[in-house]
């Protein structure tokens, strides 16, 4: 980045910033339960798929995914729609703050401007941010799962550039997955922070790396 002391710091939302208390790991297995099917896949397998298609709906999202991974192992698909349809859509009031990510948010927001970009649809994210108070955290937010076209699609990124008549030297993203925040930022040319809690297993190499949303009280770029 050229002016590397107050970037405008770009966020991702989900794991990020917040979560919801009970995982997808827990809601797939409760899923699994509830439709009576042995579990046949876990939550790597969900997020591989979740990769490659799109749905108009999140129930359709799951069924898709579910029955890709039921095919690649040869399985009869009414297991995979069984348990789609069985799996409860976690609620987006119930999400908390990531340990550091309010404190954060305060310590950026005093001298930077902020802006979210998110896979999330507009409905959902709103109400993340409702729940959690910081809706007027951000001078700008791009929900990209309201358009379909997702990161790491650098597209999200350009519209939050251009929203805020920024350029990509100017700005810097935050995010905890590899292949959506940091491989989608650096295409957009924007550097990239990794918030590494769960190792991944992708080649994409960061600018910066934090292991938690303490770190970013003292920005890693500054
Ligand atoms: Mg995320």
């Amino acid at each position: 980045m050229s002016s590397a002391d107050t970037p405008t710091v770009f966020l991702d939302l989900d794991d990020t910033i917040c979560e919801h208390p009970r995982s997808t790991a827990d809601r797939l297995a409760d899923a699994f339960d509830a439709a009576g099917v042995e579990p046949f896949f876990g939550v790597s397998d969900f997020r591989r798929w979740l990769a490659r298609v799109t749905a108009d709906s999140a129930v359709e999202l799951r069924e898709k995914c579910f029955t890709g991974i039921a095919d690649e192992q040869g399985r009869e698909s009414a297991d995979a729609l069984a348990v789609a349809r069985a799996y409860e859509d976690p609620d987006p009031t119930e999400v908390r703050f990531l340990p550091g990510a309010e404190a954060a948010l305060d310590a950026l927001g005093a001298d930077h401007d902020l802006a979210l970009v998110t896979n999330g649809d507009r409905e959902t994210q709103r109400a993340k941010l409702a729940a959690l108070d910081i809706a007027d955290r951000f001078a700008a937010a791009t929900f990209a799962g309201s358009t379909g076209v997702v990161k790491p699609d650098p597209d999200p990124f350009h519209r939050t550039l251009s929203a805020l008549d920024c350029s990509a030297d100017e700005a810097v993203h935050v995010g905890n997955s590899l292949r959506s925040d940091v491989a989608g930022a650096q295409a957009a040319g924007v550097e990239a922070v990794w918030l590494a809690r769960v190792e991944e297993d992708a080649d994409h190499v960061p600018e910066y790396r934090i292991d938690s949303m303490h770190d970013l009280h003292a920005p890693p770029w500054a």
